[in-house]
């Protein structure tokens, strides 16, 4: 309001001729394969809040595009998304986080590698055995990867969902509610979600503050307490200071993960990040 703010307008001649561009490439990448591996994953560890160790990590995408320059998801994840590539993309990235996973256990680090999943993907019947023939084929224990699904993405189609869910966990991969707090309904729905960890919105841990009355401190301890009375664990994402990484653990928050810790990292700095997290 008022003026002298510039918006982006996706919806001009440029911004829909820049969307239609990156989208082109995208699915170029994806019918080639990528070979020059231009899609990466960074990864983010995740301390555990007992002992602080670094149990998991979140494999969160990349695109290291050459004119561009290394592109967030924000800039070309949502193309992907309204434009049917999703389910091809997260396989692409699953695919490479698995790999990743692999490696790691046989270095020493088994590592749980937890991948975000598009909205769409658990309604494709393909995408299941897709999974599992990919944690199959690089040998990789189940146990060591985790699909994170967004509240909004599980509400899309509950039945569907709960059904691919259920054939996921039975086969020993773990699920994540993502981004929690931020949908509708989560309530009502939550409990029938076949799910092992519930991950609070990093909205609400951003203010969390030192005061216990506060509404965001009030529905962390409440999102933590409801996580906990359905059997699953609880994770805060976004945690910005070691003061807020404290409460978390009094709270008896189960992990956190957040720039106090690491910024999420290449595959190859990793180690460096999971140990300067654990000394935090
Ligand atoms: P998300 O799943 O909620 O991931 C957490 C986001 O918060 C990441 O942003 C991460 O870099 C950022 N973050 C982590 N710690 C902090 C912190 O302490 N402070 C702040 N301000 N931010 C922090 P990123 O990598 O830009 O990803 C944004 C979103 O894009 C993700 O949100 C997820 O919804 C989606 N996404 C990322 N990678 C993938 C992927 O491989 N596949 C799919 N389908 N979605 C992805
Ligand atoms: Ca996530
Ligand atoms: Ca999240
Ligand atoms: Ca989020």
């Amino acid at each position: 309001g008022g003026g002298g703010v510039a918006v982006y307008d996706a919806g001009s001649d440029t911004g829909s001729q820049d969307r239609m561009q990156l989208l082109a490439e995208l699915r170029g990448l994806l019918d080639d394969g990528d070979p020059q591996g231009r899609l990466r994953l960074h990864y983010q560890p995740q301390v555990r809040l007992s002992d602080g160790a670094v149990t998991s990590v979140e494999a969160l995408v990349r695109w290291d595009h050459p004119e561009r320059g290394l592109l967030l998801p924000a800039a070309f994840l949502s193309i992907a998304e309204t434009s049917g590539l999703e389910v091809r993309l997260t396989c692409h990235l699953l695919a490479l986080a698995v790999r990743q996973a692999a490696a790691w256990r046989l270095a020493g680090s088994p590592y749980c590698v937890a991948v975000n999943v598009s909205p769409g993907c658990l309604v494709d019947a393909g995408f299941v055995p897709a999974v599992l023939a990919t944690v199959a084929g690089a040998g990789l224990p189940p146990e060591l990867l985790r699909l994170e699904l967004t509240e909004t993405s599980i509400m899309a189609d509950p039945a569907s969902t709960v059904r691919a869910l259920c054939e996921i966990r039975d086969q020993g991969i773990s699920v994540s509610v993502d981004d929690f707090g931020t949908g509708f309904s989560s309530l009502a729905q939550l409990r029938h979600v076949p799910a092992d960890e519930l991950k609070i919105d990093r909205m609400f841990i951003k203010e969390l503050g030192q005061d216990d009355g506060t509404p965001d401190a009030v529905m962390v301890r409440s999102a933590i307490d409801l996580g906990h009375n359905l059997g699953l664990s609880v994770v805060a994402e976004g945690v910005e200071d070691v003061g807020a990484l404290i409460r978390l653990r009094d709270m008896t928050c189960d992990f956190a993960q957040g720039y106090a810790l690491s910024r999420p990292v290449p595959a190859d700095k990793l180690p460096e990040a999971c140990e300067r997290a654990e000394r935090t």
